[in-house]
């Protein structure tokens, strides 16, 4: 029986790419597979001769040579083998099926006990007042989380026993089924994939491995947080199953405002209120700082009210450097609701020296506005 033309075979052009080569071939594969074709020696034979063809036309050389010279180029065992049984051509192209059939030659992998499991990791709010976020502070925070059984040391087995490999699946934690190429992998329902069983469970933890725990933990909150931080405290989340590593702890930071001080970036801020004269004149006030710490500030003769007087270096802590921002002191005017009767006189005096007339002073325009309207 003549020969049929390889690119023929595969349903290929002669200029297909390799990769075209290799599709084809697959879907023959497929197509003709003998699972799917129980004692149809047609099928049988299709099977055989894309396996030929396909072994000369994916290789560079052979595929030049049969270009030039067809069939009578090849030689049979050189160039392509007459493959008789299907095992044959599994393990010459195993590699081209993996991907289709579930990965048929994969290594199994060998375990000698429980599969260890990260554990979660949690989060938590936490709540310091303004002061602690400029200060830093330590903080006892209660969680509830998964530690680690003492007593199995996180094996989850009765002291003294292990865990017995899963006759089921014999320890591999999966089922395969194959069938020719096909290869299926099923997860061990028996073990839930472990492929070991814990025959003799710790009593503390009843197999699990942890227990649940009430802690309380000493955080350290660093001076300069800001609201809505994130804090981490590395495995401080649940402990992991089977040994595993710990989970981690998140902790959301919120500042509560405070009713003196506010802050900007990392400048910390306030209002100052001064009185009138004190504006005018100028003074030398002492405040006290979000740290209780007093601080002497000269005001400077004439300053208007909006006015920010800068201490540089007492704000916040710039994170991740030695700098601080600045305490920004905003001026204000101090307006009195009661006044006595001798500093009333006076008011009204100054008012008159400078031109403004007060008397009118229950509704309609003033002699303030008056002049400079005018
Ligand atoms: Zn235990
Ligand atoms: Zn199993």
């Amino acid at each position: 029986m003549a020969k049929r033309d390889y690119y023929e075979i595969l349903g290929v052009s002669k200029s297909a790419s390799k990769d075209e080569i290799k599709k084809a071939y697959r879907k023959l594969a497929l197509k003709y597979h003998p699972d799917k074709n129980p004692g149809n020696k047609e099928a049988e034979d299709k099977f055989k001769e894309a396996s030929e063809a396909y072994e000369v036309l994916s290789n560079d050389q052979k595929r030049q040579k049969y270009d030039r010279f067809g069939h009578s180029g090849m030689q049979s065992g050189a160039d392509y083998h007459e493959y008789s049984d299907f095992s044959d051509i599994f393990s010459s192209f195993g590699d081209i099926f993996s991907d289709l059939f579930g990965g048929g030659q994969r290594q199994r992998r060998s375990k000698t006990g429980m599969t260890p499991q990260r554990g979660h990791d949690l989060s938590y709010k936490i709540e310091i007042n303004f002061k602690d976020s400029y200060l830093g502070t330590k903080k006892d925070i209660a969680i509830y989380h998964y530690v680690k059984c003492e007593t199995c040391n996180a094996s989850g087995s009765k002291p003294g026993t292990k865990p017995e490999k899963c006759s089921h699946c014999n320890g591999t934690g999966s089922i395969n089924y194959r069938q020719g190429f096909f290869s299926f992998a099923q997860t061990c329902n028996i073990c839930n994939g472990q492929g070991f069983i814990i025959k003799t469970p710790c009593s503390t933890c009843a197999g699990k491995s942890r227990i649940q725990k009430r802690d309380v933990l000493t955080i350290n909150i660093p001076a300069g947080i800001y609201n809505g931080a994130e804090l981490r405290v590395r495995g401080r989340g649940d402990a992991g199953v089977y040994g595993g590593t710990s989970g981690d702890l998140y902790l959301h930071v919120q500042v509560i405002e405070d009713k003196k001080f506010w802050r900007k970036n990392n400048n910390l801020i306030t209002n100052l209120y001064l009185t009138y004269p004190q504006l005018v004149l100028g003074c030398q006030v002492e405040i006290e700082n979000i740290d209780d710490q007093k601080i002497s500030i000269k005001i400077p003769k004439g300053t208007s009210v909006g006015k920010e007087i800068i201490i540089p270096g007492k704000g916040f802590p710039v994170p991740g450097s030695f700098s601080r921002g600045n305490l920004i002191i905003v001026a204000k005017c101090h307006i009195p609701t009661r006044l006595s009767a001798s500093a009333k006189k006076l008011l009204m005096e100054y008012s008159e020296k400078i031109g403004t007339d007060t008397k009118n002073s229950d509704g309609g325009i003033s002699g303030f506005f008056k002049k400079f309207l005018g």
